[in-house]
């Protein structure tokens, strides 16, 4: 049953919280800008397509045929985001002798890995800006049919002042912002915010990537390959549009001009949904500064992929979220708890009984149609777990019938024993706290729990009882 009309987003195109409702009734296409294949994905990148999965998990659901269009940016994203600076895949390759090809296979290979590491759910279409130049030079021709481009020494561009709404979708002010950096100016351009459709090729320099056109040798700008492409697998006007928040004031803004323009519709998109970054302590982390954090970083000290999942399910994908060494910790002891007891409820048979189980999918959906409200829903599958008058097998039936929306794979997550540690002395010492625990002699329980903190000792209650690992 598809209940559409109680699902609500918030929507950065109109600033609010509206009502869901899909251009074409029990289907949804969601477009997700992905990544340039230039270097691997820090865990903020992460954030964003657990955004998506997280979106598109829930609306499946809900029981809408979704398609899911992720782009893989191979061409076109020059260093400044804008339209100035050397292409990222060029440099890339040039500095790893290799050819952009073999550089950007190499990543996608490492982000679908991360995105199943993850557990996000394959889109439907995973297209690369490479394979769709064609597309990308015919909505440059609806363009310029339109009047709406011009040509420069450097490229042909998209001039802004056409297209009146230009600054709706990120309030942009662009009186305001022009000087103060937003768009590097390139000689020529009619105004500072106007951006490349394509680029020429330098003569004296051959690229490894470049294509004729009918303006010239070149290559697209970064911007048309996502208005092509989404066309091209989900029609000129479609549902929902997702990607990080720092996309919205350039890349979103300038998708939409071109779309709008070139497809003669409004809105082009209806929903758009933007996350919010994972934060690094103030210091923004990205591939071209070198100081990225990945999930094989994470893995490599002990975490579990599945443990960042859960990290990041604790916050609103709308707030910004803290990563440090602390929150992370705690997630995976949060984790590992789950998957304890997923694997102790999963051991139960029989029919649950589904007027008990009502109140708790009830609340488990609201939380969720209340734009993707991840935290909360989180909140009512522990409200199932301590419940104490619910029956194991309907612990278990909602439990897995949450996880197929939060995707921590908790029908087949194991707990991982060999973190915790066995030796008799330490053993002994924790079942004689046990025992003092049971007698309610909380001081002696506390003593041996701080004599054993100062060898370096850390106590983790499982549903198994009591264990311990050096930290
Ligand atoms: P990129 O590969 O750099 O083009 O980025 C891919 C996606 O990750 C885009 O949607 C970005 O907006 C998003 N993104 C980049 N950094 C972060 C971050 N720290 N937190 C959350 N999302 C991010
Ligand atoms: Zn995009």
């Amino acid at each position: 049953m598809v209940l559409s009309d109680s699902i609500v987003f918030y929507n950065t195109r109109t600033r609010s919280k509206e009502v869901f409702r899909p251009v074409n009734a029990g289907e949804v296409g969601i477009y997700t800008c992905g990544p340039t294949v230039y270097g691997p994905m820090h865990i903020g990148n992460v954030r964003s397509q657990l955004s998506a999965d997280l979106l598109r998990r829930f609306l499946v659901s809900e029981g809408f045929a979704v398609t899911h269009v992720i782009n893989i940016t191979d061409v076109g994203h020059l260093v400044s985001d804008a339209d100035e600076g050397e292409d990222k895949m060029e440099l890339a390759a040039k500095r790893a002798g290799e050819t952009a090809e073999e550089i950007a296979g190499r990543y996608i290979d490492l982000w679908r890995r991360d995105r199943q590491a993850v557990n996000c759910i394959e889109p439907e279409h995973n297209p690369k800006a490479t394979d769709h130049i064609a597309e990308q030079i015919d909505l440059g021709l609806k363009l310029e049919e339109g009047g709406y481009l011009y040509r420069i020494d450097d490229g042909i561009y998209f001039d802004i002042s056409r297209f009146p709404r230009y600054t709706e979708l990120a309030r942009l002010d662009l009186e305001g912002q022009s000087g103060a950096g937003r768009i590097d100016e390139v000689q020529g351009k009619r105004q500072p915010a106007d951006f490349a459709i394509w680029k020429f090729a330098d003569p004296d320099e051959r690229r490894l990537q470049e294509w004729d056109s009918p303006w010239g040798r070149g290559f697209p700008g970064w911007h048309l390959e996502c208005s092509a492409m989404s066309s091209r697998y989900l029609g000129d006007h479609f549902d929902i549009h997702t990607g990080g928040i720092d996309l919205a004031t350039v890349h979103h803004t300038n998708e939409v001009a071109q779309s709008e323009c070139a497809f003669g519709v409004h809105p082009w998109v209806e929903y758009w949904l933007h996350n919010e970054f994972l934060d690094f302590g103030g210091e923004k982390m990205s591939k071209s500064k070198g100081n990225v954090k990945t999930l094989s970083d994470l893995e490599e000290r002990g975490y579990d992929p599945l443990a960042f999942r859960y990290f990041f399910l604790q916050a609103h994908y709308r707030q910004q979220q803290v990563f440090t060494e602390e929150s992370m910790e705690a997630a995976a002891r949060g984790h590992s708890r789950l998957v304890a007891l997923a694997a102790e409820v999963r051991q139960v048979g029989g029919e649950g009984d589904s007027a008990a189980q009502a109140p708790f999918r009830e609340q488990f959906r609201a939380a969720m149609a209340d734009d993707l409200n991840a935290p909360k829903a989180v909140a009512v599958l522990w409200d199932v777990l301590r419940s104490k008058t619910l029956s194991k097998v309907d612990q278990r039936d909602l439990l897995l019938a949450f996880d197929e929306v939060l995707g921590l794979d908790l029908a087949h997550a194991e707990p991982k024993r060999e973190q915790f540690e066995s030796d008799p002395r330490i053993d002994a010492l924790l079942e004689e706290r046990e025992a003092a625990r049971g007698r309610k002699d909380f001081a002696e329980a506390d003593r041996i729990r701080d004599a054993l903190a100062s060898e370096g000792i850390e106590l983790i209650d499982t549903p198994e009882g009591p264990r311990w690992r050096r930290g």
